[in-house]
């Protein structure tokens, strides 16, 4: 049977009417979030803009003692690297520091800089390294690569702010030797399964002197020096450690290092 317009008309105003209909009785404050009320932290000073917002902890920031770092080679002793002023010199002779505080995720800053008269070439060039989450005490971990790239052909995968055999950086943000260069890390660290398998794998994003060069990047497990990288034993909280590196070519300043925990 043909229905008439008018009937057809109906059948279309009630089908428009029926989500209304559906969601009578809701409100616009009903998908109004109030709490909880995100806590008011006040941004760092912009005449400086890397100072350490209020709720960060700071890890190094000179004339202290180096009381939130230790030795990743035991970590009961003390850190050995110089502190003059506010700069925190890489001690070759003394191996890898670590914070003495362990994080699961975090926002990280640190600023470093290579000597203006290093000397070297490749790998051999300024090398350092922050180690996002340090699971042993020689170079285990997830390392953010520290290097001159500025001019210094080297693996790309190797070079500053690298994934170090993991990850080339987007682009090249370096700045040229002497100059003070910067490293703003967030970090979500691996979780395991309690068979030790990875349930979700560690994601890293860089910005290296303010520019993206490393953008949510799924990690495939802890930087290998030789061999893919790959997921070793399960671990909860960690270090964030810094690289000795062995290559001769000139002692690295750190200055500036704060981390805000994200949880
Ligand atoms: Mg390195």
């Amino acid at each position: 049977m043909r229905k008439s317009p008018a009937l057809l008309l109906s059948a279309l105003l009630l089908a428009l009417a029926a989500p209304a209909l559906a969601r009578e009785g809701a409100k616009p404050q009903d998908t109004e979030q109030w709490t909880p009320v995100p806590a008011m932290v006040a941004p760092g000073d912009v005449s400086a803009a890397a100072a350490a917002p209020s709720d960060a902890i700071v890890l190094f920031n000179g004339g202290v003692e180096l009381k939130e770092w230790v030795s990743s080679k035991d970590r009961s002793l003390p850190a050995r690297w110089r502190v003059e002023g506010d700069l925190l010199i890489v001690d070759k002779s003394a191996g890898n520091i670590e914070t003495r505080r362990l994080f699961r995720n975090f926002q990280l800053h640190l600023e470093w800089r290579i000597p203006a008269d290093i000397q070297g070439e490749g790998q051999a060039r300024g090398n350092s390294g922050v180690f996002l989450a340090s699971t042993g005490p020689g170079d285990e971990g997830y390392e953010v690569q520290i290097l001159d790239s500025w001019n210094n052909k080297t693996y790309v995968n190797g070079q500053a702010s690298s994934i170090y055999k993991q990850a080339a950086p987007l682009v090249n943000a370096s700045r040229r030797p002497g100059q003070w260069q910067s490293y703003d890390i967030v970090w979500t660290a691996p979780i395991f399964l309690a068979d030790g398998r990875v349930q979700t794998p560690a994601y890293v994003t860089v910005m290296h002197n303010g520019v993206l060069v490393q953008n949510h990047v799924a990690l495939a497990g802890e930087t290998r020096y030789i061999g893919a990288p790959s997921y070793g034993h399960p671990h909860e909280r960690a270090a964030i450690k810094l690289q000795a590196h062995g290559d001769p070519s000139g002692a690295i300043s750190f200055r500036n290092i704060w981390v805000r925990e994200l949880e």
